[in-house]
C-alpha cells in the first residue's frame, strides 16, 4: 500500500523559510505532524442524495487552513501537497483508470484569484495518482452557465436553487477514460457536487463517485 505519509518530505521540503501552513510552526510550508494529521483517515461524508462522497479531511483547524492558505492566500507550494490528497481521496473511490472532473470555477474568482486553484489540484493529483500507478487523466467536461454569486451569505435552500442549472457540458471535445471521478477542493453543502454529478449523469455519463481534498463534517449544522 502507499504511504502516503511519506510523500511529505519529498513535496514539503522543497519549499523552506516558511512557516507551516497548518498550525504556523516555522520550517516549511506543511509541518510533518500537520501531514499526519491531514493523511490520518479518509472520510465518508453523505450527501443529501444518499451518495457519499470521499475526503481526505475535515474541513476544520489544520485542514481548513491549509486549504486557505493556498485558495484565498496563494500559497502555490502546497499544491503537490494539495494534490495528493485528493489523489489519496480518489483511491477510496476507484482503484481503476480514472478521470477527474472538476467543479468549474466561478468566472467572478477566477478573475480575481488570477488562477484556477482547483485546476492546478487536480492536475497534480492525476500526477499523485499516475506515481502509485493508476492512470489517471483530467477532463474540464462542464462549465458554469451563471455565476451563483456570494454563496456563503445564502442559506441552504436559496444555494441549492442558485445552483440548480447552473452548470452545462462544454462543446469541446474531451478525452474521457476509465471511470468518472467528480472532484472539489472542498465540500461544505454538498449541494455543489451534487449537481455537477446530476449534470453530467443526465448528458449521459456515468459517475462513480465524488473526491475532495476537504469536507466539513456530516454531523452538525452545516450539511
Ligand atoms: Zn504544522
Amino acid at each position: 500500500m502507499f504511504d502516503w505519509r511519506a510523500l511529505r518530505t519529498d513535496l514539503a521540503d522543497l519549499v523552506l523559510a516558511r512557516s507551516c501552513a497548518g498550525c504556523e510552526a516555522p520550517g516549511n510550508v506543511l509541518c510533518a505532524i500537520c501531514w499526519a494529521y491531514l493523511t490520518r483517515g479518509v472520510h465518508a461524508r453523505e450527501l443529501s442524495d444518499g451518495a457519499v462522497a470521499h475526503a481526505s479531511t475535515n474541513y476544520l483547524g489544520i485542514g481548513k487552513s491549509v486549504v486557505i492558505a493556498h485558495k484565498e492566500h496563494g500559497w502555490h507550494a502546497l499544491t503537490p501537497m494539495l494534490g495528493a490528497l485528493l489523489a489519496r481521496a480518489v483511491t477510496s473511490v476507484t482503484a481503476e483508470t480514472v478521470t477527474l472532473v472538476p467543479v468549474p470555477p466561478h468566472v467572478n474568482a477566477l478573475a480575481r484569484r488570477g488562477t484556477d486553484p482547483l485546476a492546478d489540484i487536480v492536475t497534480e493529483a492525476t500526477r499523485a495518482l499516475r506515481a502509485i500507478g493508476q492512470s489517471a487523466s483530467s477532463a474540464s467536461l462542464l462549465l458554469r452557465t451563471r455565476d451563483s454569486g456570494a454563496m456563503k451569505l445564502l442559506g441552504r435552500e436559496q444555494r441549492r436553487l442558485a445552483i440548480e442549472s447552473s452548470f452545462a457540458l462544454t462543446d469541446r471535445p474531451m478525452c474521457i477514460r476509465g471511470q468518472i471521478v467528480v472532484v472539489d477542493d472542498v465540500i461544505t453543502t454538498g449541494i455543489t457536487v451534487t449537481e455537477v454529478r446530476r449534470t453530467l449523469e443526465r448528458a449521459g455519463w456515468q459517475v462513480a463517485g465524488i473526491a475532495a481534498v476537504a469536507t466539513t463534517p456530516m454531523r452538525g449544522s452545516r450539511r
